[in-house]
């Protein structure tokens, strides 16, 4: 990294100087694949691009998009046919009115999903962040929401990890409506109503029942008021179990929440 300082000593030129210059773009903008830290396509420089993100081999396992048929309640992603009501939620009609989401957890999903929120990697957000709201703009626009709900961590987390992942996938979306932040909010950003009280262990490897154990009154509504017959959206990374999101509705509705829908970065 120190070899574009070798050959100018004595004559900083324009040449070493945009050398500097490019060195420091490089630290800030990487030309390298977020996952593999393979070289980018040269040409590829919006970070919302996938191609200016991710390498031609990356990419070449895919990055579905979230999809139908898919189940109208749960959004459980089906082979073939129409979308329809899936077998589980007809036999126990879940709490959650309807789960929607940007990717399928398939392909290269499920490698850079973990990069985001486990190594940091947040300049994926800006790759998300449009595939989001593209989301939202599809299932969600003109639907009644009131409150947009990013899933809380607890407050250890919080300070451990250093910032909400569900928080980042959507906190632009007020930006990317202006025709509506200009007059009145249909729909308000929420990070304070709801808190996570209980510090849970990772859900990842646990079967259902305990991962609902686990979560068991891990939620508080700090502000039932604003909660009261209010249509939320919830906002998490990645839908699995439902375990978490289901948790979280159960004490938005007993607190009087109108309706709660959820929306997520990856549907697994
Ligand atoms: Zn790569
Ligand atoms: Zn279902």
């Amino acid at each position: 990294m120190f070899s574009i300082f070798k050959h100018h000593h004595g004559k900083p030129g324009k040449e070493l100087l945009t050398k500097i210059t490019r060195f420091f773009q490089a630290l800030v903008f990487p030309d390298q694949c977020l996952n593999c830290r393979g070289l980018l396509h040269p040409a590829a420089k919006d970070p919302s691009e996938a191609r200016a993100c991710f390498c031609t081999f990356c990419l070449a396992r895919g990055l579905p998009r979230f999809e139908p048929p898919f189940c109208s309640r749960c959004g459980h992603l089906f082979d073939a046919g129409d979308n329809h009501v899936c077998e589980t939620c007809l036999k126990n009609p879940p709490r959650i009115s309807r789960v929607r989401a940007a990717l399928a957890y398939k392909g290269l999903v499920p490698e850079i999903v973990p990069l985001f929120k486990y190594q940091a990697r947040l300049s994926l957000a800006r790759f998300f962040e449009p595939l989001m709201k593209e989301a939202f703009d599809r299932y969600f626009k003109n639907t009644g929401i009131h409150l947009i709900l990013p899933v809380p961590l607890h407050p250890k987390k919080m300070r451990q990890r250093g910032f909400n992942q569900s928080y980042l996938l959507v906190r632009r979306l007020a930006r990317s409506h202006p025709g509506i932040c200009g007059t009145s909010f249909l729909w308000q950003m929420d990070v304070t109503s709801l808190k996570r009280v209980r510090y849970t262990i990772p859900q990842t490897g646990l079967d259902i029942a305990v991962r609902k154990e686990n979560l068991k009154n891990a939620f508080h509504v700090i502000d039932p008021a604003r909660v009261k017959g209010a249509n939320i959206l919830l906002v998490d990374d990645v839908y699995t179990t439902g375990a978490t999101c289901g948790e979280a509705a159960r004490v938005l509705l007993a607190a009087g929440a109108g309706r709660v829908d959820v929306l997520v970065l990856a549907r697994a």
